[in-house]
């Protein structure tokens, strides 16, 4: 599922395009991935408003209209954005959900085989409810250990504490992941137990690993695509997640995949990030 940073690829790829344009002919293909909104009046709203800006708030896109109401898209599992200039190709829209026509003549759509992803219409007063419900963004240049600290409490495992969006946004799976080998810490620890040693190589680890991932437009597993269709490259770079039974590059101990901390599936080296309190 796209985090963070594939989401944000998405929208910076998407922005220079779709910012300033009017909408022309908004067609929502697929009904079923709105929400809270009826394809009528989806239409409606959208049809020739101008798109104001396009930004990422924890893994959704959200286009600002000039109508102050936001379109609200969740890309999930196989969800793509894409601007193309022209038509659309048959494979282009064989899976489009929406699609809306642009000022200059190209073509935004959102495409999902699976449809997992979700549209929604929020209106300003629907958006800062939303909103406010969202932890803070970890990229954000104010976004100090000491609004971390919100992540470290209650006795969930610390891992599924940093993809709780409510403490913190745009953290999934595999950012998790990674961040808890880099700070050598253990996915299935009690996030109160994390110790301010910890708590700092762990809010150190998660801001690295959200820029670099960035750096390299995000990671591919299956079917993740940029703002441009193309691949991200961070799954080259990563350390444990996809990396069962492959040597530790810190220790060359073989990782271990588990989906016993919460269901989702968790690959760590049970020697690097073991419990045992490290010699100060
Ligand atoms: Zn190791």
């Amino acid at each position: 599922m796209p985090e963070l940073p594939e989401v944000e690829t998405i929208v910076r790829d998407l922005e220079p395009l779709v910012r300033g344009h009017r909408l022309y002919n908004p067609t929502i293909h697929r009904p079923d991935v709105l929400r809270g909104v009826s394809k009528r009046r989806f239409e409606r709203t959208l049809s020739r408003a101008v798109v104001e800006s396009v930004y990422r708030r924890a893994k959704h896109a959200v286009f600002l209209l000039n109508s102050q109401d936001r379109v609200v898209i969740q890309p999930r599992m196989t969800g793509m954005l894409l601007v193309r200039p022209g038509r659309l190709s048959k494979a282009e829209l064989k899976y489009a959900v929406f699609t809306t026509g642009l000022g200059n003549g190209s073509k935004l759509v959102f495409r999902d085989v699976r449809r997992l992803g979700t549209i929604s219409l929020l209106s300003p007063r629907q958006w800062s409810e939303y909103d406010s419900k969202i932890g803070p963004e970890p990229l954000d240049p104010q976004f100090g250990e000491e609004a971390f600290a919100r992540v470290l409490t209650g006795r969930a495992a610390i891992k599924k504490a940093l993809m709780d969006q409510r403490k913190m946004a745009g953290v999934g799976n595999i950012y998790a992941n990674e961040a808890l080998f880099r700070a050598q810490i253990d996915p299935s620890r009690p996030a109160n137990s994390i110790d301010s040693r910890e708590a700092g190589a762990l809010y150190r680890a998660v801001r690295a690993v959200l820029f670099e991932a960035l750096e390299y437009r995000g990671t591919t597993f299956r079917d993740y695509r940029t703002g441009t269709g193309d691949k991200g490259n961070f799954q080259y770079h990563l350390d444990v997640y996809g990396r069962g039974g492959e040597p530790c590059r810190r220790c060359g101990s073989i990782l271990v995949t588990t989906h016993e901390i919460d269901g989702r599936s968790t690959t760590f080296c049970w020697r690097c990030q073991s419990r045992r309190p490290k010699p100060a």
